[in-house]
């Protein structure tokens, strides 16, 4: 992945290199082709030029031959006293038939014997020539040549020179002296040209600048080595040849900024061609990523418009298009399964024709008239009665919609067959039905079967009272019998008899006692609901029990209320409820078993009054808990205890709009909480008594 996107960027660093290394290659080609050239032109250039040269001289070489040749001249020279004005004059015709030259005859010591310009006195050559090259060349017997720079400013001057010879002895020089201007008019060059010496002196020189060039050696392709000088910015390709029969060595400058030029522009059309052709590749390859991108959208769209039409096609739904009138343009297989029908068959029918009539098919139908306009809004799961081409009739859910890109192409109509989902929900409701009918029943049964249970529970509640009655009474009643069978014996005893009498009124009055219980219970509304001073009857109640807990060696826990807290109920029931809890306390606590606790507590607030009576006996067992205040329910021997004490005190306790809990104290012993109402005559009453009771 990282190599794919490096990959552009490493081709494109070595076509820029290739592209560069071209240019290189190709400047340097550039160059060395630019320098053979001007290599060439320049000998060609030189060529030209030293056979113009050659010419010009020779135009003037045999000058001094001619004047060997004369008597004239060879007579001057053979008698020193002679006047050269005859030979002068020769001198001045042949210099004026051969071009301004000047011709000089010279005695064996270098003396000026006669001159062609005779006349110009000035311009005759002073002293002796003798030192002269040209002049000693001649002396040897060989030609003469030299470049003389003469006169004010010192001007070149060629000198040619031959020996002049009568008899085969040498007698003078002839010689003629050249104006190198003159000789210049004679060369037609308008660029740099050099004569110079062996020894690199210059002796003659046309356009060379007066400074010294920088010089360096090149050497090209072929093996020739190039001179080239660089002066004032200018690069100049020097080419030279020796004239070795002169000895001269001649040299041309030719002008080589071309080159440059060339290299620049050879580099510049590579450079140029190169990105031109990376443009090219790189057009060319855009074009083709996006041909083949294209290529690719239009495979992808094929593919999409495929499973496009496949999905429509496979669809479980059934799907209708209809354009604005509602015409069926196009219809799903699901939909022709659902409908019975064929698109052929349908075509540029009204959707319409597919509904069954009714309530439900209304909507669709308004919804459809609506197709086109503004008014229409979508239509979303609504269920309704299709029919099928056989006349059968399904339900079905449909929806219709605007084809959300292409409103042109009209509207969605999708339907739904609900056939099996209507059974399902029938079977539901149905099973549902049968089900609540079930539950009625087994309810009814259960409260059928509660009832005998009431019913038993009652029946034994029965049985377990009749016992205990029987059993409290025909004791008493025994003991009467006999006492009265005693009596009956004892009737002319009268001291016994009353002392039975006594007897018998204290059976009595336990019988009495026992109903008088029952009767309690039997009559329980009090007459009327009136104030009971709470501390008053705690403190009558305990006075009850005095000889009880003396028999206990038991001092009640109990710290007595406000005497103006009142309760409302009646003094009896309250007195009664008060016995019955304290008298179940003494009967829990075992006679003996360690040392008894008796707690009696009263608090109160506006509306309440809680009385708590605690004890530290075995507590209450939990499967007791439930029956405590079932009549009748006693753990007490039969004789003991008639299980009424309890019911009693939570029906009085109901009566007189109060509760009763019973529970067990976490130290161990029974609790039981009797909340009463608080007494109160009138508003005022009720806000004092409020003030009036603190604990
Ligand atoms: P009885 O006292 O005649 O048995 P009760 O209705 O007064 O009838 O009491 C019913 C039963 O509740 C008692 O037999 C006893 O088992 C239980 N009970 C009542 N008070 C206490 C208590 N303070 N501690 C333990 N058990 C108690």
């Amino acid at each position: 992945m990282k190599l794919l996107s490096f990959r552009p960027l490493l081709l494109m660093t070595l076509y820029v290199g290739v592209v560069m290394v071209l240019a290189l290659e190709g400047t340097a080609y550039v160059r060395n082709w630019s320098l053979q050239r001007l290599q060439a032109q320049g000998a060609e250039r030189l060529l030209g030029n030293i056979t113009q040269l050659r010419s010009a001289l020779d135009q003037y070489r045999y000058l001094p031959f001619v004047l060997t040749q004369s008597r004239e001249v060879r007579a001057l020279l053979r008698a020193p006293e002679r006047d050269g004005g005859q030979v002068n004059r020769y001198l001045e015709q042949i210099a004026l038939v051969a071009g301004s030259s000047t011709l000089l005859v010279l005695d064996l010591d270098g003396l000026l014997r006669a001159s062609s310009n005779w006349r110009d006195q000035q311009a005759l050559l002073a002293g002796s020539q003798a030192d002269q090259r040209y002049f000693r060349q001649a002396i040897e017997g060989d030609e003469g040549r030299q470049f003389v720079q003469e006169g004010e400013p010192p001007r070149p001057s060629l000198y040619l020179s031959a020996p002049i010879y009568d008899n085969q002895a040498l007698i003078g020089v002839a010689a003629m002296r050249l104006e190198l201007d003159r000789l210049r008019e004679q060369l037609p060059i308008d660029y740099p040209f050099t004569i110079s010496d062996r020894d690199g002196e210059v002796l003659f020189n046309v356009q060379m600048p007066a400074r010294t060039p920088e010089v360096r050696e090149e050497r090209l392709s072929d093996g020739t080595r190039v001179r080239l000088l660089r002066l004032d910015g200018r690069q100049w390709l020097q080419h030279s040849v020796v004239l070795d029969d002169l000895d001269w060595q001649v040299s041309v400058w030719i002008d080589a900024r071309g080159v440059q030029q060339q290299q620049r522009i050879a580099a510049g059309a590579i450079g140029g061609g190169g990105f031109a052709l990376a443009l090219l590749l790189l057009y060319v390859r855009e074009k083709r990523q996006k041909r083949a991108l294209q290529r690719e959208q239009a495979r992808e769209r094929a593919l999409s418009q495929e499973r496009q039409r496949d999905m429509i096609s496979t669809a479980q739904v059934g799907l209708i298009n209809v354009d604005t009138a509602g015409r069926i343009q196009f219809i799903n297989p699901m939909a022709m399964q659902q409908f019975g029908v064929s698109l052929e068959l349908m075509r540029n029918r009204p959707v319409e024709q597919l509904l069954d009539g009714g309530q439900s098919s209304e909507l669709l139908r308004e919804t459809l008239s609506n197709l086109g306009t503004d008014r229409f809004r979508p239509l979303t799961g609504a269920e309704m009665v299709g029919r099928r081409a056989d006349g059968n009739s399904f339900p079905m859910m449909v929806s219709v919609r605007g084809m959300a890109h292409h409103p042109e192409l009209g509207y969605l109509v999708t339907v739904i067959d609900i056939s099996r989902r209507k059974r399902l929900e029938q079977a539901l409701r149905e099973a549902n039905e049968s089900l609540e009918q079930k539950v009625a029943e087994r309810t009814r049964a259960l409260e059928e079967a509660q009832a005998e249970l009431v019913q038993a529970g009652k029946l034994a509640a029965l049985g377990r009272m009749s016992a205990s009655v029987v059993h409290e009474l025909n004791q008493p009643l025994t003991a009467i019998r006999t006492y009265l069978a005693i009596s009956r014996r004892q009737l002319n005893n009268p001291g016994m008899l009353s002392d039975n009498l006594r007897q018998l009124e204290g059976l009595i009055d336990r019988m009495a006692l026992i109903t008088g219980q029952l009767k309690t219970f039997a009559y329980r509304k009090p007459e009327q609901v009136g104030p009971v001073p709470v501390a008053q009857s705690i403190e009558q109640v305990l006075t009850l029990f005095r000889g009880r807990f003396g028999e206990m060696k038991l001092v009640p826990a109990y710290q007595p209320p406000a005497d103006d807290l009142q309760l409302a109920g009646d003094q009896a029931r309250f007195e009664q409820i008060l016995i019955n809890l304290i008298k179940n306390a003494c009967d829990a606590m075992q006679p003996g078993g360690g040392e008894h606790w008796l707690g009696i507590r009263v608090t109160a607030d506006a509306e309440q009054v809680y009385l708590n009576v605690e004890d530290n006996g075995p507590g209450i067992a939990p499967e007791h808990q439930a029956q405590l205040f079932e009549p009748f329910f006693t753990t007490k021997e039969v004789g003991a205890g008639l299980g009424l004490g309890l019911a009693i005190v939570q029906s009085i306790v109901r009566d007189l709009g109060g509760d009763i809990r019973a529970g067990n104290r976490a130290q161990g012993g029974a609790c039981f909480e009797v909340t009463l109402k608080r007494y109160r005559a009138d508003a005022e009453a009720a806000a004092d008594s409020q003030t009036l009771t603190g604990g």
